[in-house]
């Protein structure tokens, strides 16, 4: 069996790829490193998400805290606003800043990956000859309809048209190819690798137009793979058991946002078979942004963890369809086009879908609007005293080179735990605060397949695979646009996603398995998700149909160490998130809230807190 060497060198290096990055000199003060012609981040496979060295100088500012940069370039260049982090709520705050106080404003944005967008990155994968489109994090917009005038406005600004996705989503693309839900046991943990077409839990119930369970709860219990005790457990499980909590009845509300669902499950319903909790574990996934052991019944409920009855998501009022075939990675990009028209061609968003972004253009001395990446912010000061300064100094790290560059303001759009060991000088309560903040590690792996023939042949629109690092596996969204048209059939090639919620030992505190996750998370070789990877697909499809090494085109790991918005104690976040002198704070951790458009809410708040 070969191995597949073709990719073992694209393990998130630039120049494998094909893309470089050539040093230039471009004005006498400075030597950076400029983006050139084919410089094209989406197209890279391997590791990506935080590529390795998007957080080295990072990590060694928080964990080293290091402070001595070596000799620093003062840059002529001076900023109307600096932002920290070009994500969308960074983009937002750019975007937002241009529209109060006007275009011929100058405006930097720097950020520590090689591409923009933040989690709203673009991937593609090119099979054949055929570009597919994928997300590489943040997917869907949420409940766009509701989200009020800012929104509204800045989509209509955009070209973004939410009328569009009723057409462009193919809502019966999974009924009508026979693929529904179902959940995947492997052979290392279950003994046998068996399909079942239930998924056991309400977690695919959010892919729009998915079909649930084709088999009855007893049908299902019987085929999978667990001992006698465990099959007769799995159905009292399912069966539900809320009744059986020994409370009176109008005490059972509190009583189950109180109590471990975990406890639930072993005492009240004597569940003590270890595959069914590894099932019960990560039935949430990323719903609550942790494992099941440590929510409470009512938690469990509401993101339909093992045992609870499956029910809408979303209502047909406000479906989840508003998903690009790109997914948020649309949001960034149009915002970017809107600050660098010469980005790329389009003139709304539905255009930007196959506008190949030319990536040289982001940082020229021309713009009004720049786009640094590759740079690492590792301090933002005031000059002198913070209440009545009209200047801040950021500097940041580019190509291991220090460089300081001066503005009037400075919207942080970062990681707000971060921003203590950046920002200078910051009250005490105020930097406490944002060290409480916490992020949850998350992982979208996408895989460019050759073909479907072997998903279609096991009828797997989205697969749960308790006991897998990606604990689900499912077909992209079917959303055709622009141009771009979503798989046709199991001859065509496409892209699956695997979700990955890598949470700690069970019974830790959250934040602990966060951190143990994160550095699991980090510490991993592109070889070690591969095999993953290709255990995880051997074991769910028919030798027949699918074979790794032929079918198999192209993996990129995202991985997001830093993920969903989660937040720290009551009020922290608020109070971490004050205006301090010319310094305000924006991203999804402001909010918190894991949603690109609270991330935009975000940017408009700390804009408008600049002044
Ligand atoms: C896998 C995944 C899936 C998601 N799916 C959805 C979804 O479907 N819908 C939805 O609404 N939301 C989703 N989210 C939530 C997502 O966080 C938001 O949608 C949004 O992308 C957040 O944008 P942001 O700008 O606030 O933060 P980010 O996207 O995190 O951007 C912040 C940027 O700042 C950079 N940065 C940090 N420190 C520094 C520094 N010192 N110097 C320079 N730059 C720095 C970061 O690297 C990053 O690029 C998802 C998130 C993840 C991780």
């Amino acid at each position: 069996m070969s191995k597949i060497t073709r990719r073992n060198f694209i393990n998130g290096t630039l120049l494998a790829a094909g893309a470089t990055m050539l040093p230039y000199g471009c004005t006498s003060d400075r030597v950076l490193k400029i983006l050139d012609h084919l410089y094209y981040p989406p197209a890279l496979t391997g590791l990506r998400g935080s590529h390795p060295g998007s957080n080295t100088h990072a990590h060694k500012r928080a964990w080293d805290k290091k402070s001595d940069w070596g000799s620093t370039t003062k840059l002529k260049e001076e900023y109307d606003l600096i932002v920290v982090g070009g994500g969308i709520s960074g983009l937002s705050a750019a975007y937002f800043y241009l529209q109060k106080h006007g275009t011929n404003k100058k405006v930097l944005i720097l950020d520590n990956h090689d591409d923009f967008g933040g989690h709203a990155k673009r991937n593609e994968h090119t099979i054949n000859g055929n570009t597919r489109l994928t997300y590489g994090g943040s997917q869907t917009l949420v409940d766009p309809q509701s989200s009020g005038k800012l929104i509204e406005d800045l989509f209509t600004d955009l070209g973004i048209n939410l009328e569009r996705f009723k057409s462009a989503y193919d809502l019966g693309f999974f009924k009508r190819n026979n693929l529904s839900a179902v959940t995947y046991f492997n052979k290392e943990t279950f003994g046998e690798d068996k399909v079942v077409k239930h998924s056991f839990c309400n977690y695919p119930n959010y892919v729009e137009g998915l079909p649930g369970a084709k088999i009855s709860n007893e049908e299902a219990v019987q085929q999978a793979p667990l001992s006698e005790k465990g099959k007769k457990q799995l159905l009292i499980v399912l069966k539900g058991g809320l009744h059986k909590i020994k409370v009176p009845k109008e005490e059972l509300q509190e009583y189950i946002s109180k109590n471990s669902y975990y406890d639930y499950l072993k005492k009240t319903l004597g569940v003590d078979d270890p595959g069914l909790m590894k099932m019960a574990r990560n039935s949430g996934l990323d719903w609550a942004s942790s494992g099941t052991d440590l929510m409470t019944i009512a938690a469990a409920k509401s993101c339909g963890a093992l045992g609870f009855a499956p029910k809408a998501v979303y209502d047909e009022n406000n479906p989840y369809i508003h998903h690009f075939p790109d997914g948020n990675a649309t949001l960034s990009r149009s915002l970017v086009k809107k600050m660098i028209p010469q980005i790329g061609k389009g003139n709304n968003a539905e255009e930007l879908v196959l506008s190949k972004f030319h990536y040289d253009e982001l940082d020229k001395s021309s713009n009004n609007t720049r786009i640094r990446l590759n740079s690492t912010v590792v301090n933002v000061r005031h000059s002198g005293d913070p209440k009545n300064s009209s200047e801040v100094f950021v500097n940041y790290i580019n190509d291991s080179k220090s460089y300081i560059v001066k503005g009037k303001g400075v919207v942080m759009a970062c990681y707000n735990m971060m921003i203590p060991h950046i920002v200078s000088g910051l009250p005490l309560e105020q930097e406490e605060a944002l060290r409480l903040q916490m992020k949850s590690p998350l992982q979208y792996t996408t895989v460019g397949l050759k073909n479907w023939k072997a998903i279609k042949d096991i009828g797997m629109g989205l697969a749960m695979s308790p006991g897998n690092m990606h604990q689900a596996v499912l077909m992209d969204f079917p959303v055709s646009m622009g141009g771009y048209e979503y798989t046709k059939t199991p001859n065509d090639p496409c892209v699956i996603q695997m979700i990955s919620c890598p949470y700690g030992t069970v019974g830790m505190p959250r934040k602990e398995q966060f951190r143990e996750a994160r550095h699991k998370m980090l510490s991993l070789q592109f070889n070690d998700y591969e095999i993953e990877i290709r255990n995880h697909l051997n074991g769910m499809f028919s030798n027949d149909l699918f074979n790794f090494d032929r079918d198999v085109e192209s993996i990129t790991v995202n991985r997001w160490a830093h993920g969903y918005a989660v937040g720290g104690p009551e009020n922290s976040t608020k109070i971490g998130r004050q205006p301090f002198g010319r310094i305000t704070i924006a991203n999804s951790d402001s909010a918190p809230n894991a949603d690109a458009l609270v991330a935009v809410k975000m940017a408009y708040r700390a804009v408008n807190e600049l002044g």
